[in-house]
């Protein structure tokens, strides 16, 4: 399998070439250059080995089709040690629940972090060492995170050989139970920089180190943001696997609404739709970020500048720009590099946006694609959390519950699956806003705000902070 880049550029390269990369080289994102396809007989196949062998054994079959530069054995053993009860909390790792009717959930969020990233970042820490180590590299990942992302990064890449990760992060902005998360982490190659700043400050930090080549050349620095084909790639897996547990047939349907920022998580229900997996409908839902509902109800993809992206109660979803989107954008005009560079290269970079809306291509986001979307502010989600809870007992997090609400405005006959993307305990603030009470904990995070914390403050300042990986590298 090759891969190309969404902007034309004309090298093609194979997975493990691209997994340590983050953009092509004419700034495109990387897509297989076909999609393998599911007949009927191979599906049922599928249904078989997730019923006999499990998860994981799923997850070696879907992933062998797009990965053949690693041997079968070692991808089956890394799939094998990422999928276990022991990581996720259950043998089904990703369980499907009814909550009404055919208004189902699958659970993505029993992770470490307790977030979905974990489905992906868990497989992304074991390709990363196991690919390391074959090429007898290392690797310094430095991100920017105001809490999921950097977290789900921390618990994938802990005790890793081959990799340290430096997260920024800014200083006493997580909520106390996202600091404990990620600062009580001893493991020697994860260091924990509170930035005496705003997120931005982190993210600028981040940039500026990036862009002083040399730098980043000696010291190896790579990042693991959610562009990576691979996190997609394992994304993909899970809506396999919710097909599957919803359906007892292939001739069943289903349709899947996703909580959505960055359309990474549905982008991949996208891949898996092109694949031939029987899904009806995808439905986006946003919160009040809604760059992403505008777009598939009018046509017109409009990014926002900060002082119109607004802080909400589904802080994971708070996005100005969907940086996955370019991908589902390439193949909605038939995979044309050109069209999509001009799209984003010109539109979005220069003028902040793009205008399909004239464009026959439009009409087969819905029609062709299967795209529907729809958008849930504050109010709606304290509504859905307190429903939800009251009449079926079930406690949602902030973004699941904007899923829900979204999902109940696109019901059809097929079984609608909406993916639970992160658990309450870590958005107390808005559950007890909703319910009047504290959010479930998950017993193995009792008193994780008393550890010992693993953190250096630093000033907003770039050379502290190259200082630091500097005398890392140093011993
Ligand atoms: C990251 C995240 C999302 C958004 O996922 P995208 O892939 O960026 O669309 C939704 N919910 C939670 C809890 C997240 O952490």
């Amino acid at each position: 399998m090759l891969y190309l880049s969404t902007r034309g550029y004309a090298e093609q390269k194979r997975f493990c070439d691209i997994l340590l990369e983050g953009l092509a080289p004419d700034g495109g994102l990387y897509l297989p250059v076909e999609y393998p396809q599911i007949d009927d007989a191979k599906l049922t196949q599928l249904r078989n080995t997730l019923a006999s062998q499990g998860y994981a054994a799923l997850a070696f079959e879907i992933l062998s089709l797009y990965i053949d530069d690693i041997p079968a054995a070692d991808l089956k053993a890394i799939c094998a040690k990422t999928y276990t009860r022991e990581v996720f909390g259950t043998d089904a790792i990703v369980p499907v629940r009814q909550l009404d009717g055919n208004l189902l959930i699958e659970a993505l969020s029993n992770g470490p972090t307790l977030a979905f990233k974990d489905m992906a970042m868990q497989l992304l820490g074991n390709l990363f060492e196991y690919e390391l180590a074959r090429r007898g590299e290392a690797l310094n990942i430095l991100g920017a995170t105001s809490g999921d992302t950097g977290s789900a990064a921390e618990y994938a890449m802990r005790g890793k050989k081959g990799v340290r990760v430096f997260m920024t992060s800014p200083h006493g902005r997580m909520s106390p139970f996202q600091q404990a998360q990620m600062f009580s982490l001893q493991d020697e190659n994860i260091h924990n920089i509170a930035i005496e700043g705003v997120f931005d400050d982190c993210q600028d930090i981040v940039k500026a180190v990036s862009n002083d080549h040399a730098f980043k050349a000696k010291y190896k620095i790579g990042t693991v943001n959610s562009i990576n084909w691979a996190r997609l790639l394992a994304q993909v897996v899970y809506y396999f696997a919710g097909y599957l547990q919803a359906t007892k047939s292939n001739a069943e349907k289903v349709s899947f609404t996703v909580p959505s920022g960055n359309f990474g998580n549905i982008c991949a229900g996208h891949v898996a739709r092109q694949m031939g997996l029987p899904i009806a409908k995808l439905v986006v839902a946003t919160n009040e970020n809604d760059v992403l509902d505008e777009f598939f109800r009018t046509g017109i993809y409009q990014v926002r500048g900060a002082a119109n992206t607004y802080e909400t109660s589904s802080p994971s979803m708070d996005i100005s720009k969907a940086s996955n989107f370019e991908r589902f954008v390439f193949d909605l005009v038939g995979r044309d590099g050109a069209r999509t560079r001009q799209l984003f290269a010109e539109g979005v970079a220069k003028q902040g946006k793009f205008d399909l809306s004239a464009d026959p291509a439009f009409k087969d986001a819905a029609a062709k694609y299967g795209f529907a979307s729809g958008k849930s502010t504050h109010a709606d989600r304290l509504a859905t959390i307190k429903d939800t809870f009251e009449r079926f007992g079930q406690m949602i997090d902030t973004h699941t519950a904007d899923g829900v609400k979204v999902a109940r405005e696109h019901l059809g006959a097929e079984p609608m699956i909406v993916l639970e993307t992160a658990l309450p305990i870590k958005f107390a603030a808005t559950i007890e806003e909703a319910l009047h009470r504290q959010p479930d904990r998950p017993a193995k995070f009792n008193g994780i705000e008393d550890l010992p914390k693993r953190v250096v403050v630093m000033a907003a300042d770039v050379e502290q902070v190259k200082a630091l990986i500097a005398d890392t590298c140093k011993v």
